[in-house]
């Protein structure tokens, strides 16, 4: 599947906020909307001026912020919402649970990687398996009762091995659980709205998409 390749910074500069998309150095002085708070481009610092931005591009902005938050290109995101639409319930919400189960997010929010886009590396170089059953798939969506799991031979790797000693410190949000000493994590349920602690305003993506 493919994927965004190109500076990431550049993307938390366009939607004028930290979209954490590097990990660690995102905390730090050497992020890059820390040093030029300002969008990209020639005319990026006169853009903090423009005049008040439109419900169009308001709109705009929300769905891109989403889509780079979770790593997502357009035409997938777009296969998202129509799902979200699909299913039962609030269209914003479920889309936002939808981007939360994708198997990437999950390694992510369990600790296992640094930022999304790591976790999506890890994954895709085949490093854990769901269910006992080796998953490269980025993009796959777990649900309650699944089991993630570093694979045995995985855990033999630097990287895995160096992780136990730092992943206690990180928080797992509710709807799963991580079991260090196994190096797995369980789906306990699918996240609830209070759960996705992304900064985003869904209803704003809805619009964007029944305009
Ligand atoms: Fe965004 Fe992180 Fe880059 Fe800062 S360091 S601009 S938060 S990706």
């Amino acid at each position: 599947m493919a994927r965004y390749t190109g500076p990431v910074c550049k993307l938390c500069r366009r939607e004028g906020e930290k979209l954490l998309l590097k990990g660690e150095r995102c905390f730090t002085p050497k992020c890059a909307l820390e040093r030029r708070a300002y969008a990209p481009g020639m005319h990026g610092r006169q853009a903090q001026f423009r005049r008040k931005e439109s419900d169009y591009s308001l709109q705009l902005r929300e769905k891109q912020k989403a889509r780079r938050i979770y790593g997502v290109l357009e035409r997938q995101f777009r296969r998202y919402f129509k799902e979200a639409e699909r299913r039962k319930g609030l269209t914003g919400v479920n889309l936002l649970i939808l981007l939360e189960s994708r198997l990437d997010n999950v390694v992510y929010r369990l600790g296992f990687a640094d930022s999304r886009a790591q976790a999506r590396q890890l994954v895709r170089h085949g490093h854990f398996d769901v269910n006992g059953r080796k998953t490269d798939i980025p993009s796959f969506l777990v649900k309650p009762g699944d089991v993630i799991a570093v694979r045995e031979r995985s855990k033999k790797l630097t990287y895995f091995k160096d992780l136990s000693a730092v992943i206690e410190h990180k928080v797992v949000p509710e709807w799963l659980s991580l079991d260090i000493s196994k190096m797995e994590g369980r789906v306990l349920a699918l996240p609830t709205r209070e759960d996705i602690d992304a900064s985003l305003n869904e209803q704003l993506i809805v619009e964007y998409y029944s305009r």
